[in-house]
């Protein structure tokens, strides 16, 4: 597809980019850290802009850009610049009997040169934070920020423009138009984080040039709640990990799967954590500051239309209700009775209502959450080390994390990504730097020896004398 009329011109960029990604393959690790820290520097000058930037696009409590974003982007790049060293070395690998004499590594070298495309939940680590892992693998990189977020793209493009030199990392702005557009060029490996939707078309467009993915997709997350759980302590961190950020998280519990015996004293303890956190003063969680808000009408309307439907197949609301389109308003949710065929169980919510969903053995909760699609995050709730492990053994899952929510994902030695319909690839910590690199495997031989010799042909005699 032609490139959009305002799109920078994509096809002298990728040849500069290209050929700067040969210097790079030659750096030091400490070339490469040197990227990192200015980097990293830029943040720490810069921490007033970005909570700036995140409020001005959709009311996001500084507290909250203080966690979720700065500091784990700073984290990240912290972590990359510690152990880069040894993330590049070669890796020695054993001699097997049949090759003895030669030696082997695998050896990493850049991919070349990345496109990183980036969402809007988390548009400034999301984006910062794949940059950083791309850098300590030693790639350029475009990055295309999220246009749901316009004033953190932009600080995004600043940010860019300040820190690195333009052969080596560029910032595309725009919306679909830019991203097709840059989809079509001849990237190394390509870096998506988004909805499964996207995901796909990303794929094809990687299949035409045999780029490389990584897909950080999302889905249905479940949150199992067996009958042996702290009540108290699964409320507080169910609401912090459906609430924050509104509920705009790739990782937040989705819907929650509840034993029937603890459902009533369940939604109770939710009930105070709500006010505890959010409403204190009885003014309501719209008054709060501590609340986030919708991103967009757009997707307002999408919630509030969840939640009507929700409501006409059935649904009872048990907690909260409110929404303020003036606002981009939508009260934390909590929904009984829902209908399986109601959209609250059917797509990814990406909002703060929670459907519930009781059941009468783990078997059947197992059952529920496989037979939809997988899910990047599984919660399970349990003081029973074998509920854990059944839930565990039976469900697949991106990842998993039991009696907390969402705080996996801030482990730099795990591995971050989905399964199935939730992505493809590793992201974070040295599973970001690999997804970056390639892994180069070398063989070096003795001159003038080879056991293979045995083998040459011509295959008569000499074979058969072995
Ligand atoms: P999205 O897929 O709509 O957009 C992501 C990026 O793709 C944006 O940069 C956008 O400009 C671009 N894009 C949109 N439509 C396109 C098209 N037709 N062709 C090419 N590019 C296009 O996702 P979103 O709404 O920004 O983010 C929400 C989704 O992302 C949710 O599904 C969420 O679960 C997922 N997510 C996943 C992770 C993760 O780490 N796994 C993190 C955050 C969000």
């Amino acid at each position: 597809p032609a490139p959009a009329a305002d799109a920078p011109d994509l096809a002298a960029l990728l040849p500069r980019l290209r050929a700067r990604s040969e210097a790079l393959r030659r750096e030091s690790a400490a070339e490469r850290a040197g990227r990192l820290q200015r980097l990293h520097q830029w943040i720490s000058q810069n921490r007033a802009a970005v909570q700036q930037a995140l409020h001005q696009d959709f009311g996001k409590p500084a507290t909250e850009t203080d966690v979720t974003e700065l500091y784990a982007t700073q984290a990240e790049i912290r972590h990359a610049i510690r152990h880069l060293k040894r993330w590049m070395a070669p890796k020695r690998v054993s001699t097997p009997l049949a090759l003895l004499g030669t030696t082997s590594w695998v050896q990493y070298e850049p991919k070349g040169v990345a496109l990183i495309m980036a969402p809007w939940n988390y548009p400034f680590y999301l984006a910062v934070g794949p940059l950083a892992s791309a850098l300590a693998a030693g790639n350029c990189c475009v990055l295309k920020p999220s246009e749901l977020t316009p004033a953190v793209s932009a600080l995004l493009a600043r940010l860019v423009r300040e820190v690195f030199d333009p052969a080596e990392v560029v910032v595309v702005e725009g919306g679909k138009d830019a991203a097709t557009a840059l989809l079509a060029q001849p990237f190394d490996h390509i870096f998506f984080t988004g909805s499964p939707q996207v995901g796909k078309v990303v794929m094809r467009a990687a299949a035409e040039h045999l780029a490389s993915v990584t897909l950080e997709l999302g889905g249905k997350s479940p949150a199992i709640v067996d009958a042996t759980a702290d009540l108290r302590d699964a409320a507080e961190k169910l609401v912090w990990g459906k609430c924050v950020n509104a509920g705009q998280t790739c990782v937040a519990p989705d819907y929650l799967l509840v034993h029937e015996s603890v459902q009533a004293p369940l939604i109770e303890e939710i009930r105070g954590v709500l006010r505890r956190f959010y409403d204190a003063e009885g003014a309501g969680v719209a008054a709060s500051s501590s609340f986030a808000r919708i991103v967009n009408g757009q997707h307002f309307q999408r919630l509030a239309g969840l939640l009507e439907d929700a409501q006409r197949r059935g649904a009872t609301v048990a907690l909260g209700g409110g929404v303020d389109q003036s606002q981009c308003f939508i009260e934390p949710t909590v929904l009984t009775d829902v209908a399986p065929d109601s959209g609250v169980l059917q797509e990814e919510i990406f909002g703060p209502l929670l459907p519930v969903v009781p059941f009468r053995t783990l078997q059947e909760a197992a059952d529920f959450v496989n037979a939809r699609p997988r899910p990047l995050a599984l919660y399970v709730f349990a003081r029973s080390p074998e509920a854990q492990r059944y839930v565990l053994g039976r469900v697949p899952a991106g990842g998993a994390c039991l009696n907390d929510t969402i705080i996996h994902l801030g482990h730099l030695e795990l591995p971050f990504g989905g399964a199935g319909n939730s992505g493809i690839g590793r992201a974070h910590g040295h599973y970001g730097f690999l997804a970056f690199s390639n892994e180069k495997a070398v063989l070096r031989q003795r001159v003038g020896q080879t056991g293979i010799k045995l083998f040459y042909p011509p295959y008569t005699p000499k074979v058969q004398r072995v």
